[in-house]
Order: C-alpha cells, then sequence, then structure tokens
C-alpha cells in the first residue's frame, strides 16, 4: 500500500520532520539492539499517542513469534506469541506490505482481526514489515495498536516514513548482535572438547602456563592432579564405543560436581583428563582427588550393569618452586604419580611428594 505524502500541508510536514529528528537522536545515542529498539518504539507510541507499539519478529513457518520490544515496559524483552492470534503479523510478514485494519479501510483481512482487535480492546491497527533477515527468513514488523480512532493519512506517512528511515540501523545493531553471539560461540568451540565439553588439550595448555607463571611470581600455592580411567579399553570392548563414549560423558560429569568453580578441568587425551587447581596445595587436591575417586567407585553409570564398576587412578603434585621452572616440570610430577597409581593396583591416588620419601 503506498501512502500519500502530497496530501500532508508542508506546515505539517515540516513538524513531522522535527520528529523524525527526534526520534534519530533518540536512537543514535544507544548502543546496543534491545535499547535502539525500546528507544523506536517509545519514541514512535509518545509522538502518535498510541496504545500499543512494538516490534515483532517473525519467522517464516513458525508458529510462533516473538515480540522483542514493547513501549510500555523497557525491561520487556523478547515474548513469545502464538501467531494464529496475530493472523495480520502473518500477513504482513509473507507480503512484505504495509497492513492497515480500521473501521474504514476495508482490507481482507479485517473480517477476522476485528475480533481479535476488540477482545484487546483496540481499535485500529497499523503494521509494517522493516526488515527481511538472514537471507529472508525472519522480518522484523512494527506494530502499532489504538484503543480508539484510526491512523491519519499524516500518520501513517510518519510511520512509514520513520519506519523505513530507521529499519537499516535497527537491522544493523541486531545483525553485530548475532555476529557478535555467533563468534562467542566460536570462540567457545574452539577451546571445548567436542565429545565431553570440558577445555580441550590447547585451553588446558595455555590456561596451565599462565597459571604456573602466576602461582610462582606470587608465591601461590598451585596443584595439578591428573586422572585416567581404569581398563577403559576393557569397556569399550565389552558394551561398544558408544557406550565408552557416554560414559566418558557421565565421568566428566561426576567430575564437575567434584570440582570446586575456580579449578580448570581439561582432557588432556582419550580417557585421561587433567584438572588444575589454582591457590590449593597438595593437601587440598588430595581431598579433592580422593573424593572423586570414591565418587566415581560408587556411581552407578546408566549405560552398564548396576554392578559394573568403573574406577580411575590419580596422581596428584603440588607447585614446589625450588625444583621446578616451567608447568612441564609439574605435569611430570603428576604424570609419575599417576603411573605408580596404576602400577600399584589401580583405583588409588597417589601423591608425588609420597614418592620422594618412599
Ligand atoms: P589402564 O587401566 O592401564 O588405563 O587401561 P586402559 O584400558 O584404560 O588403557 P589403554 O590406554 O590401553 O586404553 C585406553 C582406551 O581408551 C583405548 C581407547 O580406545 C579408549 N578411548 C580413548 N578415547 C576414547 C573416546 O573418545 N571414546 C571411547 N569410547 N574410547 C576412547
Ligand atoms: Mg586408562
Ligand atoms: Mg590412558
Amino acid at each position: 500500500m503506498c501512502i500519500e505524502k502530497q496530501t500532508i500541508p508542508p506546515s505539517q510536514r515540516m513538524e513531522d520532520l522535527i520528529s523524525i529528528l527526534d526520534v534519530l537522536k533518540a536512537l543514535s545515542s544507544r548502543h546496543d539492539a534491545h535499547e535502539i529498539s525500546f528507544a523506536f518504539v517509545e519514541q514512535v507510541a509518545r509522538i502518535l499517542s498510541v496504545d500499543r507499539c512494538s516490534l515483532v519478529r517473525v519467522r517464516d513457518g513458525q508458529d510462533e513469534g516473538h515480540v522483542l520490544v514493547s513501549h510500555e515496559n523497557e525491561n520487556f524483552r523478547d515474548y513469545v506469541i502464538e501467531l494464529e492470534k496475530y493472523p495480520e503479523l502473518i500477513t504482513a510478514s509473507q507480503t512484505g506490505n504495509v497492513l492497515i485494519i480500521d473501521d474504514e479501510t476495508g482490507h481482507p483481512l479485517a473480517q477476522e482481526v476485528r475480533g481479535m482487535l476488540q477482545q484487546a480492546g483496540m481499535a485500529s491497527l497499523f503494521v509494517f514489515p522493516l526488515l527481511r533477515q538472514n537471507t529472508g527468513a525472519d522480518t522484523l514488523m512494527l506494530r502499532v495498536a489504538r484503543r480508539h480512532g484510526t491512523f491519519t493519512p499524516r500518520e501513517r506517512s510518519f510511520l512509514q516514513t520513520i519506519t523505513e528511515i530507521t529499519a537499516a540501523m535497527i537491522g544493523q545493531a541486531y545483525l553485530l548482535e548475532s555476529l557478535q553471539a555467533a563468534n562467542r560461540h566460536l570462540e567457545q568451540l574452539a577451546i571445548t572438547d567436542g565429545l565431553t565439553g570440558v577445555y580441550n588439550r590447547r585451553y588446558f595448555q595455555e590456561r596451565f602456563e599462565h597459571e604456573f607463571a602466576r602461582a610462582l611470581r606470587y608465591h601461590l600455592p598451585f596443584s595439578c592432579v591428573l586422572f585416567d580411567i581404569d581398563d577403559f579399553k576393557e569397556i569399550n570392548d565389552t558394551y561398544g564405543h558408544l557406550v565408552g563414549d557416554e560414559i566418558l560423558k557421565e565421568v566428566v560429569e561426576l567430575m564437575i560436581v567434584c570440582t570446586r568453580h575456580v579449578d580448570i578441568l581439561a582432557r588432556y587425551g582419550g580417557e585421561e583428563f587433567v584438572i588444575l587447581l589454582p591457590q590449593t596445595n597438595v593437601q587440598g587436591a588430595l581431598i579433592e582427588a580422593e573424593r572423586m575417586r570414591e565418587h566415581m567407585e560408587t556411581h552407578v553409570f546408566s549405560k552398564l550393569p548396576e554392578d559394573k564398576k568403573i574406577t580411575i587412578s590419580v596422581g596428584v603434585a603440588g607447585l614446589d618452586p625450588e625444583i621446578m621452572n616451567v608447568s612441564n616440570d609439574l605435569l611430570h610430577a603428576a604424570d609419575l604419580a599417576l603411573y605408580e597409581a596404576k602400577s600399584n593396583g589401580k583405583n588409588r591416588v597417589v601423591v608425588n611428594e609420597n614418592l620422594k620419601k618412599e
């Protein structure tokens, strides 16, 4: 629908221009997508004195829409609506055209929408598809409703103009946010082990060096715990590799329960995991490791018979600044302790410091 601009007298057009500048000013001082969108609906609602003004996102083929902002409340965000109750949004997103429904506009949808509008206490409605995003999958729409009266040609023209002018700003803000979210997701993937969701070895190495250097510089206690699942090959051979994968995930869940928020848990490789314990001396690390070992041997695994237990062997080492210069020295100490735990019969925790005394 093309809205006639020529019918509006020059003095009113000047007033409208000032209103448009007001809106642009309000938008330009905001940064994130939500703030920009809220400023937009708030300004539009104020200038036109309407009763409802919101931005709604509709995705092709979906039954639900998302009200991203509504002028009544800035804290209101991403409210899910059933599109069945909003046929005007479906039509406007499909056609890409402005849709106006009131007593004077004989739109074919009027009959269907009027009953719903009345229920919501509204007399007239203006829907404007601002933007098609994500290669056409999403439509962002401005939806404006009034309890009494219709939208005059001047108001329609104003709404269309302001929406056209600000669409790119709003669209870019949402696009930037979705790119930032995708970026964060990629960064997370790059440091995460695909199977278990804990940190991968590359990230572990990076953090290990950082934490080791920090502990050395500030004379802080620091420990490293290395553990390996006992006879895991046999588990794979007996129950299959897929069950083996599920068990690895469950082992990690148990580990997470036993570790503190500050501990850094990573998959070192295969069925071997490592935990860095900043600001923790070897006694503290031993307590945590022993708790894990006990937790593991008593746990009933969902994919295994009740009497089939999984155990771990654990090597623990604490930072000794006298003899350790680089992170690898601490890891090597934990590895020697783990080797000892395996040699001494598995399902046990060995502390590297105790090896020296033997
Ligand atoms: P030990 O008690 O001496 O540690 O014996 P083990 O059988 O656990 O040790 P070994 O090193 O002989 O075998 C490790 C097994 O872990 C073999 C390998 O197939 C399995 N494994 C490593 N990564 C994965 C994985 O991602 N999924 C599954 N299902 N198995 C894995
Ligand atoms: Mg093993
Ligand atoms: Mg191993």
